[in-house]
């Protein structure tokens, strides 16, 4: 389905990215995997992805540098010639109540989270525009819709995800260019391991398929909106979340 189409996966190393980056290339991307501080399991998810008869390369990039981000990319086109599918999926939190939230926690989130999603799509859209197609896949959440206590600084970089989706999808639509995001719900990863046994339960009993979700569930989902499938589809939020926004 994905045969000779390129695809960059933020945060590809572990959990959710690790997930779509093995799934898009199931279907035949070659899948450039990135990572910040997770080398080893970015090179583990590589070699993952050869195994299973793809391939693909690990690349190590802080998603929150503009000037970085510039230069991956630039290095990317040099030896891959295109990108045709971008996934904006690193993330990270630092939760806390607003009353006791710290500067740095809330500029850190929205560092990487959005501040992140743009920077490599100012990078990648000029080539993406030359080209006349692409697929942007963004990853938000649904507390980015439905808000969090304790999560201020998470949910606004998600629903700044959401706006940014959307306006990126206006500017660069008439060029074939589609640009969705997906919220995911509850999944069960790192990210959401050490929360305590009430929270996961209660999050659970939200969620009208009443199980949490895995990465795969979202991978599938990524892998739709990058695909063929997908190419009337565009500023759209798809919701991976068990019914949990309802
Ligand atoms: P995770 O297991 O904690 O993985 C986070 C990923 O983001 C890692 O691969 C990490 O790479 C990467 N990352 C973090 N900071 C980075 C940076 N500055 N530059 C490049 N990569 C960076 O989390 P996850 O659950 O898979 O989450 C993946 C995405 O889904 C995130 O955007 C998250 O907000 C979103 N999401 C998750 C859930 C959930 O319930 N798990 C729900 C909704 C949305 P390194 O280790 O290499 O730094």
């Amino acid at each position: 389905m994905l045969k000779g189409k390129i695809a960059l996966v933020t945060g590809g190393g572990r959990g959710i990215g690790r997930e779509i980056a093995l799934a898009l290339a199931k279907e035949g991307a070659f899948v450039i995997v990135n990572y910040n501080g997770s080398k080893e399991r970015a090179q583990e998810t590589v070699r993952e992805i050869e195994k299973a008869g793809g391939s693909g390369t690990a690349v190590g990039c802080d998603v929150a540098d503009f000037t970085a981000c510039g230069d991956m990319i630039q290095n990317l086109i040099k030896e891959y010639e295109h990108i045709d599918i971008l996934v904006n999926n690193a993330g990270i939190t630092r939760d806390n109540l607003l009353m006791r939230m710290s500067e740095e926690d809330f500029d850190t989130v929205i560092q990487v989270n959005l501040k992140g999603c743009f920077n490599t799509i100012r990078h990648l859209s000029r080539y993406f525009l030359k080209r006349r197609s692409g697929k942007i896949i963004n990853i938000s959440s649904v507390v980015g819709v439905v808000g969090n206590a304790g999560q201020a600084n998470y949910c606004a970089s998600k629903a700044g995800v959401i706006g940014l989706t959307k306006s990126a999808a206006r500017e660069l639509g008439s060029r074939g260019i589609t640009v969705n995001a997906i919220a995911p719900g509850f999944i069960e990863t790192e990210m959401t391991q050490d929360l305590s046994e009430n929270l996961k339960d209660s999050m659970i009993q939200q969620t009208l398929l009443r199980r949490s979700g895995t990465a795969a569930d979202v991978a599938r989902a990524a892998v739709f909106l990058a695909s063929e499938g997908a190419d009337y589809i565009t500023g759209q939020v798809i919701s991976v979340d068990g019914g949990m926004a309802l």
